[in-house]
């Protein structure tokens, strides 16, 4: 992670850094794990802890030096209850 290591997503608890990829010579990509237990739905706020799929996420972060930077994020997708 290195020069990384202050990007506010991946300090987050939750989220596992898991590789640092270089897509092209001007452009990184970080992969990551989110994982948390358990999500509250976004319609009734219930708290939900069955599993039952997996998302990529991808987010443009803000650059580092001249290097574009891209984060992926791999999150559970949660059953509401
Ligand atoms: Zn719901």
């Amino acid at each position: 992670m290195l020069e990384y290591k202050f990007n506010k997503f991946l300090s987050l608890p939750e989220v596992k850094f898991i590789k640092k990829r270089n897509l092209t010579n001007h452009t990184i990509e970080f992969e990551a794990i989110k994982q948390s237990t358990f999500e509250v739905c976004p319609k009734c706020a219930t708290k939900s802890y069955k599993v039952y799929d997996h998302v990529y996420v991808n987010i443009k972060d803000t650059p580092i030096r001249d290097k574009q930077v891209f984060l992926k994020i791999r999150k559970r997708r949660f059953k509401c209850p």
